[in-house]
């Protein structure tokens, strides 16, 4: 199981890319997000689009984030530009057959996190943005798998076109 952790919300300057952070964890396969009790406005647009583009994908919020970085029981990967490269940890990484928290910052994060983590884990060293690394994470975790994930619960579904858009009710997409 993939849980995302979303560090340091900051209402209101954080909101659009606290909800990218868990529209990335859901489309790229991870099965939870978890964000701060005051980003409820990312929560209710995650969960929205959960029930309109299907999933499975849960929502959950916690007054104590940086509580489930040191009660967390399983394996952690902190994303951080000064962790090592990616490459040099998927294989390790995609050996671990425990629970696994993929936890992104947003302002600096506190010096326990990298201290708890199994793996720091940049996405090259160079400063960019959570929801770029998370994204590049999660295809190499999965090595690619994810881009054909079978949706459930879905009232609606997208036919690839190669021009224009086109979106069917699920019960006439079969
Ligand atoms: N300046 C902050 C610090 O030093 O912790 C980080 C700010 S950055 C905009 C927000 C988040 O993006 C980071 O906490 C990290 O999770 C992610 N991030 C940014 N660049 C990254 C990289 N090269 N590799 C992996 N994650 C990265």
């Amino acid at each position: 199981e993939v849980t995302v952790l979303r560090l340091g919300h900051r209402p209101g300057r954080d909101d659009r890319m606290t909800t990218h952070v868990g529209l990335t964890a859901r489309a790229l396969g991870a099965d939870r997000v978890v964000l701060s009790t005051d980003a409820s406005h990312s929560r209710d647009t995650i969960t929205d689009i959960t029930d309109r583009f299907g999933g499975p994908f849960t929502v959950e919020t916690t007054d104590n984030p940086k509580r489930l970085v040191s009660s967390f029981e399983g394996t952690i990967a902190h994303l951080t530009m000064y962790g090592l490269p990616v490459q040099s940890v998927e294989d390790d990484l995609r050996a671990t057959t425990d629970p696994l928290l993929v936890v992104v910052g947003a302002e600096k994060v506190p010096f326990d996190v990298y201290d708890r983590a199994d793996f720091n884990v940049a996405v090259t060293n160079q400063p960019h943005s959570e929801v770029a690394g998370l994204a590049v994470f999660l295809d190499r975790l999965f090595d690619g798998r994810e881009l054909e994930q079978e949706w459930t619960d879905a009232d609606r579904r997208v036919i690839p076109k190669e021009t224009g858009k086109k979106v069917v009710p699920t019960s006439d997409a079969e």
